[in-house]
């Protein structure tokens, strides 16, 4: 659980292909009322995990609390 690690969307990078939301086991995303993937659960996501920034074929993932920039 980490309050302190989760993804961010950015929105203006992102092609809504669902990739993230459907590989992220862990129920951190949901599609929002914008059609966009929604960080729902952010304290469920993992703490260094970058599964979904790397399933990403737009780069739209970053992480909060990430400091490899
Ligand atoms: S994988 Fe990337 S482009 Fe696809 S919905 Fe997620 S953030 Fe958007
Ligand atoms: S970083 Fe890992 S645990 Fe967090 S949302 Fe992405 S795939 Fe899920």
């Amino acid at each position: 659980m980490a309050a302190n690690w989760y993804p961010i969307v950015d929105k203006d990078k992102c092609v809504k292909c669902y990739q993230c939301v459907n590989f992220c086991s862990h129920g951190v995303y949901a599609i929002g009322e914008d059609a966009y993937p929604d960080v729902v659960n952010p304290g469920n996501c993992v703490e260094f995990c970058r599964g979904c920034s790397k399933i990403c074929d737009n780069e739209a993932i970053s992480y909060f609390g990430d400091r490899r920039k």
